[in-house]
């Protein structure tokens, strides 16, 4: 089997999507691996470690000739004519914001697996790389809160007087709302958490968190939440307009499959806030859980500083693509046998990621949406 790996082209993407130590299993299990020149540069692994992991490091446009897998984190577009029939592109794709991509890799008959179409099942945990990548930004949203603040997180018992802890409210508590609590708490704040989930209520409760309840319960399918009633969203807006008015700081992660992501904070909520507070939204991707979220901008609000970070994991470069390259590794299991290139198509992984297989799109609302 040959597998290749681009430099990403995406702008401010850092990430690569296999690092040396990876690469390393991969050939010693007989593969053969193919690298762009350049393309740890962002993750701090020169071509070197990739020729020392026992990589071949080559040019762009040599990159596909006779691949069988193009391993990428955000699927490039010019790529796309190069891949081989038969050939495998798996990378996150985000049809719904890519369409030209889509329409793309279709005329050209590709295979695609998508990453954000892993299912979220057991088996499928370790390949499941929106759990890994979510791990990183539930991280760095509470190191963000923290830096953004104009308070301490941690209570402080000092000669200058006591310090009281900051209370942060972690509003949807999916893999990141749950370690961004664990993280807001290492830092020392008082933390809340909010979800529509019973079982995320729990999950934060065992972290630490002091869960806001509401008498909601929106668990839609596949373990996601399912989008609340106007009625249900009433009655949130209503509980939770009282309790984020003490909050130092509110992170906010919620979002349903599908759809965009729900608004938590409404104008009026953010009104009532204490100048000073900051609210970072993780959702911001998809919408935005704050009305007054600007993608990739902090706006200040008569005081209240909202971030709306995007591509958060490229941040953390070294350890999303160590923890992707991975979740890339596992998934190839279902790909390679023997060092050979075996796809096992029938599996229950490969055909809920699945998104093209030579050309046709499987996956029903990208097929809605491209037609
Ligand atoms: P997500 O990114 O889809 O959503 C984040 C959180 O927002 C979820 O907890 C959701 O309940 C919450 N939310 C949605 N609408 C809300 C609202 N109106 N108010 C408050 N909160 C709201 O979630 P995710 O992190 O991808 O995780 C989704 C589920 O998948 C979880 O149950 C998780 O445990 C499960 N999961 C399973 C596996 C596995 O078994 N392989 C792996 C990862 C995640």
């Amino acid at each position: 089997v040959t597998v290749a790996v681009p430099k990403e082209r995406a702008p401010g993407e850092r990430r690569v999507a296999l690092v040396p130590e990876v690469v390393a299993r991969l050939v010693k299990g007989g593969a053969r691996v193919r690298v762009e020149g350049g393309a740890g540069e962002g993750a701090y692994h020169p071509d070197a470690a990739y020729l020392e992991a026992g990589a071949e490091v080559v040019e762009r446009d040599a990159l596909l000739r006779g691949a069988n897998l193009l391993l990428t984190v955000q699927m490039p577009q010019d790529l796309v004519e190069a891949l081989e029939p038969g050939a495998v592109a798996v990378g996150f794709v985000q049809a719904h914001k890519n369409p030209d991509l889509v329409r793309a890799l279709a005329a050209r008959k590709a295979t695609v697996l998508a990453m954000e179409l892993i299912p979220r099942i057991t088996r499928a945990q370790s390949m499941d790389a929106l759990s890994s990548q979510a791990t990183v930004a539930g991280y760095l949203a509470a190191l963000h809160a923290a830096r953004l603040s104009p308070r301490f997180f941690p209570m402080l018992t000092t000669a200058a007087g006591t310090i009281r802890p900051a209370k942060v409210m972690v509003m949807g508590v999916g893999v990141a709302g749950l370690v961004a609590i664990a993280t807001a708490r290492r830092l020392g704040a008082q933390v809340f958490a909010y979800d529509v989930r019973r079982a995320a209520v729990e999950q934060a409760l065992s972290l630490g968190a002091k869960p806001i309840e509401l008498p909601i319960s929106a668990e839609g399918e596949g373990g996601y939440a399912r989008e609340l009633t106007e009625e249900e969203k009433r009655i949130q807006h209503e509980a939770l307009r009282e309790h984020v008015a003490g909050m130092d700081a509110i992170i906010t992660t919620a979002q349903v499959p599908g759809r965009r992501a729900p608004i938590l904070l409404t104008e009026d909520m953010v009104e009532r806030l204490k100048p000073g507070t900051v609210v970072v939204d993780l959702a911001a991707e998809s919408g935005g859980n704050c009305a007054l979220t600007r993608p990739g901008e902090v706006v200040e609000v008569r005081g209240v500083r909202i971030f709306g970070p995007l591509n958060l994991p490229s941040e953390l470069a070294v350890h999303a693509s160590e923890m992707y390259a991975k979740n890339l590794l596992n998934l190839l299991d279902l790909f390679v046998a023997k060092g050979e290139f075996a796809p096992q198509w029938e599996d229950e992984i490969l055909q809920g990621a699945l998104l093209m297989r030579e050309g046709e799109i499987l996956h029903g609302p990208t097929k809605a949406l491209v037609g």
